[in-house]
This record gives C-alpha cells, sequence and structure tokens, in this order.
C-alpha cells in the first residue's frame, strides 16, 4: 500500500500522480487575482487565480472537469485554520467549501450522520443537540479540536485532526466513510472496505488526493462528564494521566506555567480532567465560564505578564472544579478572529505579531522514535525544552528574577542588558513588553534563546546585534 511520503516522493519525480495538479476551472463566479490568507497566524497571504464556491457534490465534479481542461490548479480550503497555508497555492483555482455544509442525513439508531464537508463544529452540534431533544439517549460528536471551533469536518479529515480524549484515536477513529472527487473529477466512496488505499491516505492528506464533499461520521453517546481540576508538578504528570485513565476519565489536559522567567517555566501547570457522570447529575444554571472579555485580558496578561495570566488561569480553572458539562459542547470554546490586532494596539506594538501553534509529538515508544528518525526528527522530551533547574539565590524568586546573578555576571551580554531589564521590569504591566518577535532575525532568535534573553529585552537585543554589525562593518572597511 502507498504511502503518503511515498506518494510525494512519486509525485516529485513523475507526472503520473493523482494529486489534484494540473487542473483548471472555467467559470465566473469570483473576481481573478484574490488575496488569501489563513484565520489564525494570517503568516500565509496568497493570490489565488479566483475563489469559488460550490454548492453541491455535483458542482466540485463540474468543477474539477473543467479545471482539467483549463490546466489551473486548484486548492481546497474549509474554516481556513490551518497555519501552514495548506489550503492555498499561488494562481490556483481556490475551492472554498463553505457553501456545502448541510446535514444529509442522521441515522439515530446506530449513531451515524452524514454531513456536507464544509460544516463546521458548532452547526453540526447545533443539529444534534436539536434532533435529539427529549430523547432518552442521545448521540454527540466524540471529539473536535481544541482551541479553536469554526473549523470544517472536511479540514478536521484532511488534517487527521486530534482532540482532548485521553485514550482516543485521531479523528480517522470517527470517520466511517468519504465521497472524494479524484483528480478525474470521479466522485469516490472511500471507506475501510471500499477504495481502502485512498480512504487512508486522503485522512491526513491535506487535500492532495482530491475534494472531499461529504463524509459519514461515526457518534459516541452524549454523556454529563465533570471536570476536576489540580495544579500539579511536571514530574507527577504521567502517573496523574494514568491514574484518570484508569479512574474511567475520558477527556483531560494539562496548561503549562509559560513565563520562562519563572522556575515553574514548563514545570507548573493547570490538569484537568473530565470523568462520566451519571445522566442524572444536574448542570447547574450559571456555571462559572469566562466571557470573550474575560478570554482578552487573559490573552492580554499571557503577553504582558504570564506569570500573572498563569495565577488567573489557574484560580479560574481551580474554581470550576466539579462543574458538569456535556461530553460533546464542554469541548467548544470562544475564539476572538483578529484577537492579534486588539492585542497589538493595547501592546502599542511597532509590527503586527501572531502566534503559531506547534505541535510536539513524543512517542514513547521504540517504532514512534524510529520513526522520526527515519524523517530526520528527534523525539525530545518536555524536560529537554526547559532551562536547567540552577540554585536560586536568596530573594532572586520574590523579585521575580529567574536567573541568579553570578550567572548574569558571567555573560557579558547578558550584563550589557542588564541596565535595560531594570527599566522595564518596573514600568506599568504590558506598556513596555514586546508583541512577540515579529522583528528578530533568525541570528537574533538562536542568540536569545542560547544566552535566555527574555522577550522583553529583544529590543536591547536588537540593538545591540545592530550596534556589533556596525562594528564589524566599520572594521572590515
Ligand atoms: C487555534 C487552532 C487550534 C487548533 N487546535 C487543533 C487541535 O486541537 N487538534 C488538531 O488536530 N488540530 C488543531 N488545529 C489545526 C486544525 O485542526 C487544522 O488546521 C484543520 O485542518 C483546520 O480545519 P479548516 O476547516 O480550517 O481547514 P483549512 O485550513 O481550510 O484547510 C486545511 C487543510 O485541509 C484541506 N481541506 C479542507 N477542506 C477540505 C475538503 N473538503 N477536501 C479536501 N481537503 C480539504 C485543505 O486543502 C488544507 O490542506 C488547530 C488550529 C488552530 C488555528
Amino acid at each position: 500500500m502507498l504511502t503518503r511520503r511515498e506518494f510525494l516522493e512519486a509525485g516529485a519525480t513523475a507526472s503520473t500522480a493523482i494529486a489534484l495538479a494540473p487542473y483548471g476551472c472555467a467559470g465566473d463566479r469570483s473576481a481573478a487575482g484574490v488575496v488569501v490568507n489563513d484565520i489564525h497566524s494570517q503568516l500565509n497571504a496568497t493570490r489565488v487565480y479566483r475563489v469559488v464556491k460550490p454548492a453541491s457534490a455535483d458542482a466540485v465534479v463540474q468543477l474539477v472537469r473543467s479545471a482539467m481542461q483549463e490546466g489551473r490548479p486548484l486548492s481546497i480550503a474549509g474554516g481556513r485554520h490551518a497555519m501552514g497555508g495548506q489550503q492555498f497555492g499561488s494562481e490556483t483555482t481556490l475551492v472554498d467549501m463553505g457553501s456545502m455544509r448541510r446535514v444529509l442525513g442522521f441515522d439515530a439508531a446506530r449513531g451515524l450522520i452524514d454531513v456536507e464537508a464544509g460544516i463546521e463544529w458548532p452547526e453540526l452540534m447545533r443539529y444534534l443537540v436539536d434532533a435529539q431533544q427529549g430523547a432518552a439517549r442521545a448521540w454527540g460528536i466524540r471529539q473536535k479540536q481544541t482551541g479553536a471551533d469554526r473549523l470544517s469536518i472536511g479540514g478536521a479529515l484532511a488534517a487527521n485532526a486530534h482532540g482532548r480524549g485521553l485514550k482516543f484515536k485521531p479523528f480517522i477513529r470517527d470517520v466511517e466513510s468519504f465521497v472524494l472527487v479524484d483528480a478525474d473529477g470521479t466522485p469516490r466512496t472511500c471507506s475501510r472496505e471500499e477504495n481502502a488505499e485512498l480512504f487512508r491516505l486522503a485522512i491526513g492528506g491535506y487535500g492532495l488526493f482530491g475534494v472531499i464533499t461529504a463524509v459519514r461520521l461515526r457518534l459516541a453517546p452524549r454523556v454529563k462528564v465533570q471536570r476536576q481540576v489540580q495544579i500539579l508538578e511536571i514530574d507527577a504528570l504521567m502517573p496523574a494521566f494514568e491514574q484518570r485513565i484508569a479512574a474511567g476519565f475520558t477527556y483531560g489536559d494539562f496548561q503549562y506555567h509559560t513565563d520562562p522567567d519563572s522556575p515553574d517555566f514548563l514545570r507548573k501547570g493547570v490538569f484537568s480532567c473530565y470523568r462520566p457522570v451519571a445522566a442524572t447529575t444536574p448542570i447547574q444554571e450559571g456555571q462559572k465560564e469566562l466571557s470573550p472579555d474575560d478570554w482578552n485580558e487573559l490573552i492580554y496578561l499571557a503577553h504582558a505578564d504570564r506569570t500573572r495570566a498563569f495565577q488567573a488561569y489557574s484560580r479560574y480553572y481551580l474554581s470550576t472544579s466539579g462543574q458538569v458539562y456535556w461530553s460533546d459542547t464542554h469541548q467548544l470554546g470562544p475564539y476572538l478572529d483578529d484577537y492579534h490586532r486588539a492585542l497589538d494596539r493595547r501592546l502599542g506594538a511597532s509590527e503586527p505579531a501572531t502566534e503559531l501553534i506547534t505541535v510536539r509529538h513524543h512517542p514513547s515508544h521504540r517504532a514512534g522514535r524510529r520513526e522520526l528518525s527515519r524523517v530526520g526528527q528527534t523525539a525530545v522530551c518536555v524536560r529537554d525544552l526547559q532551562p536547567a533547574r540552577r540554585p536560586q539565590p536568596r530573594g532572586a524568586r520574590a523579585r521575580g528574577c529567574g536567573i541568579p546573578a553570578a550567572h548574569r555576571r558571567r555573560d557579558p551580554l547578558r550584563r550589557e542588558l542588564l541596565p535595560d531589564l531594570s527599566s522595564v521590569r518596573d514600568a506599568a504591566a504590558g506598556g513596555d513588553v514586546l508583541p512577540a518577535i515579529p522583528g528578530v532575525s533568525a541570528r537574533q532568535a538562536a542568540l536569545r534563546s542560547r544566552r535566555e534573553i527574555p522577550e522583553r529585552l529583544v529590543p536591547a537585543l536588537q540593538a545591540h546585534v545592530r550596534r556589533a554589525a556596525v562594528v564589524r562593518a566599520a572594521k572590515d572597511a
């Protein structure tokens, strides 16, 4: 059976690859030369030839066939949240799945639902709740991505997404079958039995194998779950996960302390898990939840004062321990479109900043490690990402200083930057803090991480690098 890697390698050397490469598209539905970008990182501005929104599977078939005749490549977008630009291609015709969001069928006896691939999680969940009002036994989705909701089912399938299930396999487990319009414009039903190879390749295939028009999902019984929250140190984390799983908890996550200046950085975190409870357990009216304004404030603190952000977040989470939720809707959460623009304004940013979410897989088993080394990656332990623990001089922690003075004295660059540190430390929270690091070159970033220079010292570091460059240029002259 062909793997995705083999497919891509074959595609790079031969013109016979089955990817949707040399196809074009007729039609006059949108303007030529449209600049599109992803929603979250906004780092992928791409000029596509045009954007087309098919409203049915037949329209997708026509689109692919006429694209083939025209000889123009296609790209495919759902909710446009992928941060690597996988949904766009320069000068392609962009197939926007946003008009294909209907529920096509719901089998309440077997727990199966058929949807068009452009439907997004909130609509799908709303449909299920409404369709099962008063039912003694209801179905819900098993898992979705966390952190954003307006993601399409086609996009989840193309990324083989995962949620925060403690023992769930990724999204592929929830997919019974799908319909894919392949490079010839032929709709193919793919399942574990039918077109099995295509089924395996297209899930996690990022749109390379064709346009998915419809998906049949296997649902899970909709149950009530209770949240339990603890603050944990990293050393206790894996045993705690194991205990929770053994005790029947089904969902969970761990949110790290993110202040690199704190000795708790990537060591302490908020551990929240959810376990099924009896259907009769009430969900209290007016349970605590964060409003969009609360989230905005937390996001601001997460940039301006990460220790305070962690404290506020932990306080809130601990106060919700014991609250009861539904197993499907507890996976929804607020996502503030364009939140970084508001943040940039509040932080007085000179450049627009952004954030990327990265994922680090840490296979503990040998086969996983071997696969990682095969693709040139090394398995790392969270511990590898943490600064080494150093002895804390008395009082240093209380002053919020994570790096001992002795270490700083030895480092000439840090010594040079120290005056800047004292001026920013006492300033009002946020006023002086840099919004991420858009203006930092790779060299500066490497220097910064090698010397453990906090983000707020980046302007001073940049000035230092510029000064060094001027000195070098003067010497060369
Ligand atoms: C804030 C945030 C949180 C996230 N959290 C998680 C998480 O918890 N777990 C996780 O696994 N991922 C997570 N992701 C990543 C996310 O799951 C993927 O980027 C997903 O593909 C986005 O879906 P989308 O509908 O926005 O797809 P798009 O961004 O529009 O497209 C993504 C890919 O899917 C392809 N595609 C989309 N629709 C179709 C279709 N109908 N047919 C064929 N190909 C198609 C596109 O060509 C592209 O390659 C997160 C992303 C963000 C921005």
